[in-house]
Parts: structure tokens; C-alpha cells; sequence
């Protein structure tokens, strides 16, 4: 069976991911230190016509840029190894600042620990890198649909 997911854009009748009920995009914050990771997502939103509102490269300025976007901010993708301030650390800082956020955590395979205290700390899911475009927007569209 041919998931949405694997075809191209456009290529059915749904209309994409990133558009809500009334047409507008939700607006997306990625935060990662790694240009790759970043662009990716980056990718994998546009191509469902998510906006990506704002990029961060460390959990200082994803905390910062989530400030400045709120109330105008939908998702946030969070890495957890940054430097300046881990992801952990910096999701703890805009549930503090923002009950609601939806905060979905990007991590590296063997890190269950951590993702186990970012579920507990208000993170709404989490993704496993290598990023497979199929289960990112899965994860995406479930909580954002919750
Ligand atoms: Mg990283």
C-alpha cells in the first residue's frame, strides 16, 4: 500500500498537513545545532506547506524565539544535545513560560532516559533520528490533531 507520506506532494486530493481547518499554516520553531537535522525538517514541513516560523540553534535561543513568536507559534521541534542549553532545559523553560506549548522532542537513538523526562516535563511526543519524513509527520499530525 502507497502511504501519503511517500507520494509527492500534491499528488492526492488531501489537502496538506500543514494547513489547518480554516486554510492558514501552522507555524513550526525547529531547534537543533545541527544545520543537516535542521534543514530536513525544515524540508519535510514546507513540503506539507507548515510554515517554519523560526529556527534555533541551541535551547537558549529556541526559549528565546519561542518568546518572541508566542502567541503565534503552533509546534516546536526540539533537539536534546545542544550547546549553550540542552533541549531538555530549554523545553522546561517555555512550559514554564507557555502551559500549552506543543513541544515535540528530536532524538538520537539510546536516549530513552531522556525522552522519558521530556514526556514528564510536558513534551507532547518525540521523533527518532535518522528522521523518516513519513513517521515525522505522523507524530506531527497526531498531536497536533489532539
Ligand atoms: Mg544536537
Amino acid at each position: 500500500m502507497i502511504a501519503k507520506a511517500d507520494l509527492p506532494p500534491g499528488a492526492d486530493n488531501k489537502p496538506p498537513d500543514g494547513l489547518k481547518p480554516d486554510g492558514g499554516a501552522y507555524r513550526v520553531l525547529v531547534v537543533d545545532d545541527s544545520m543537516f537535522i535542521a534543514k530536513q525538517l525544515s524540508q519535510i514541513f514546507t513540503s506539507e506547506s507548515f510554515e517554519v516560523a523560526g529556527t534555533a540553534a541551541d535551547g537558549a535561543q529556541g526559549f528565546e524565539r519561542y518568546k518572541e513568536m508566542y502567541p503565534n507559534i503552533d509546534l516546536v521541534t526540539m533537539d536534546i544535545t545542544m550547546p549553550v542549553m540542552d533541549g531538555v532545559t530549554s523545553l522546561e523553560k517555555i512550559m514554564e513560560f507557555d502551559k500549552n506549548a506543543c513541544v515535540i522532542m528530536v532524538s538520537a537513538l539510546g536516549k530513552e532516559d531522556v525522552v522519558k523526562k521530556s514526556l514528564l516535563a510536558g513534551a507532547k511526543s518525540y521523533i527518532v533520528k535518522p528522521l523518516d519524513r513519513k513517521k515525522v509527520l505522523e507524530r506531527v499530525v497526531s498531536v497536533l490533531s489532539r
